[in-house]
């Protein structure tokens, strides 16, 4: 592939710079394929200008006449989505099917967007006689995203579109590991015909990061990475008297119970924990056994050994990523767990980044870290009743996704009310909520108050304003005959 260089996107045109420069290497064999410019709160400022231009006229238009633009760009993020597949492949290394679900959730997203013109009708009531209350939802200016690796199509989508529909205009901060999505969205939205400025990308780490904490012109701020830089970002914006959404990292709890129809739960264990290699947020971390569910468990490993091999596995982000998922390899293994499953023993001929999911079990002893490990392992606990299970979980500083497998739906009910995490499942291994639903979790897996996609993003995005009126009926009309 072809070694491109990755500049911002201000004002519609991307701009070329002479800022230092990051490589950008491919996951699947270690190669460099571009080079991307890390900006400096210079690149902030000329983006927040061009926004702040753009967005005046932008607010004034309609729900239904901004619409029209999002009707275009849905028509062609589905023409391009071979393209943005193979683009978010080449970046972050995915499987081209992985890339395709990406992609197609970005399509959701943008659905859900269109649809805002439609369903975001504002109350209105007659309150006594005579005198009526109003909501009115008022854009809040500009405002920015910052986005991970691990979904660089539809982490922008959850933030990007609703915001820009809401009247505001947008910078967004894509991660500079996968930057090169980001491009390319930037090319749709110019051809969907949004005006310049409304939508910028501004590309680099942490430098940019700060300059868009800081700057007075940016009203609010979504976050989506690691716990410890989500705490970071939203103490510095929110101390500078920004409103800010942070979303953070996790480790996500699986409860299983001896009634648990084998064949769903078997699968769905296996897809939560090693799909996109354990890289996703709601992707489980431990799996907490209670009873004896040892018929499921051993289904699981047997079947976990035999999609270890070159043609199942994608590579995960980095060279460090490999070395983080097989030094807590070896850290269990020092800390009297038992592995069931090695994928640090994995050995290809491949060039890139690779390891294979592995399963560690605590049922005997051992103690389990709290923190988020990022990567396929699966790590198992024992508990002797539901009680006990859902004790672990909600010790776990995290409270991103959390699931039940059971057939009882008095469990599932009990485990419904007790379980502390922002997203829910019953039977099903990774319980994310499709729109109009929202997205978010709780505890350490979320700062702020709101969730970043669906109706509750609504909110996040402007302010609502209470209108009040009276009219004397004692005046006499006469300029109306
Ligand atoms: P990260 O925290 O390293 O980076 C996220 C963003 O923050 C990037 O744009 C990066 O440039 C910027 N950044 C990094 N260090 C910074 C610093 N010191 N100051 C300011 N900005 C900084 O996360 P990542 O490795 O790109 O993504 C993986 C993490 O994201 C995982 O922890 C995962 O759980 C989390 N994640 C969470 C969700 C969610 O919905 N809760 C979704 C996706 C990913």
């Amino acid at each position: 592939m072809e070694c491109i260089r990755i500049e911002n996107y201000i004002n519609g045109e991307f701009v070329t710079s002479s800022l230092n420069t990051m490589d950008v290497k491919s996951p699947s064999d270690g190669s460099t394929i571009a080079s991307v410019v890390l900006s400096t709160k210079d690149e902030v400022e000329q983006a927040v200008q061009a926004a702040k231009i753009a967005q005046k006229d932008w607010k004034k238009l309609s729900y239904k006449q901004r619409a029209k633009f999002f009707f275009k760009y849905l028509v062609l993020l589905e023409e391009n989505r071979e393209v943005l597949s193979v683009c978010i492949q080449s970046e972050n290394g995915k499987s081209i099917l992985d890339a395709n679900a990406e992609v197609d959730k970005a399509i959701e997203l943008c659905e859900f967007a269109c649809s805002i013109a439609q369903d975001d009708v504002h109350a209105i009531s007659e309150v006594s006689t005579g005198i009526t209350c109003s909501e009115q939802r008022r854009p809040l200016g500009i405002v920015s995203s910052i986005s991970p690796f691990n979904f660089p199509i539809m982490v922008p989508h959850w933030t990007v579109l609703n915001a820009i529909m809401m009247g505001n205009a947008m910078i967004l901060k894509p991660s500079e590991m996968t930057p090169i999505s980001a491009q390319h969205m930037a090319r749709l939205f110019k051809e969907a015909g949004f005006p310049d400025g409304i939508f910028s990308v501004i590309n680099g780490g942490k430098d940019a990061v700060e300059a868009i904490c800081d700057h007075e012109d940016i009203k609010a701020l979504s976050f989506v990475g690691s716990t410890p830089v989500a705490k970071i970002v939203y103490k510095r914006a929110t101390n500078n008297l920004k409103r800010a959404l942070c979303l953070g990292g996790a480790k996500n709890f699986l409860i299983l119970t001896p009634d648990a129809e084998p064949k769903m739960a078997v699968s769905d264990i296996i897809a939560s924990f090693s799909g996109m290699n354990g890289q996703r947020c709601m992707a489980a971390s431990v799996l907490v056994a209670v009873g004896n569910c040892d018929h499921i468990i051993s289904q699981v490993v047997d079947a976990v050994k035999e999609i270890s091999n070159d043609e199942n596995l994608a590579p995960v982000i980095s060279n460090a990523a490999v070395t983080n998922l097989n030094t807590y390899m070896e850290k269990a293994q020092n800390n009297g767990a038992k592995i069931l499953v090695d994928g640090s023993q994995y050995k290809t001929n491949k060039k890139g980044y690779y390891t294979a999911p592995s399963i560690i079990d605590y049922r005997e002893g051992g103690t389990m870290e709290k923190e988020e490990v990022f990567g396929a392992v699966l790590e198992i606990k024992g508990a002797s009743s539901l009680e006990e299970a859902l004790r672990e979980q909600n010790n776990s500083p995290y409270g991103n996704g959390t699931s039940i497998f059971t057939q009882s739906g008095r469990v599932s009910e009990d485990a419904v009310r007790e379980l502390e995490a922002g997203m829910i499942g019953v039977n099903i291994g990774i319980p994310v909520p499709r729109e109009p639903f929202s997205f978010g979790g709780i505890k350490d897996s979320k700062f702020g108050y709101g969730d970043i996609t669906g109706k509750q993003s609504l909110n996040f995005w402007s302010d609502l304003i209470k209108v009040t009126t009276k009219y004397s009926g004692e005046n006499k009309i006469d300029w109306m005959s």
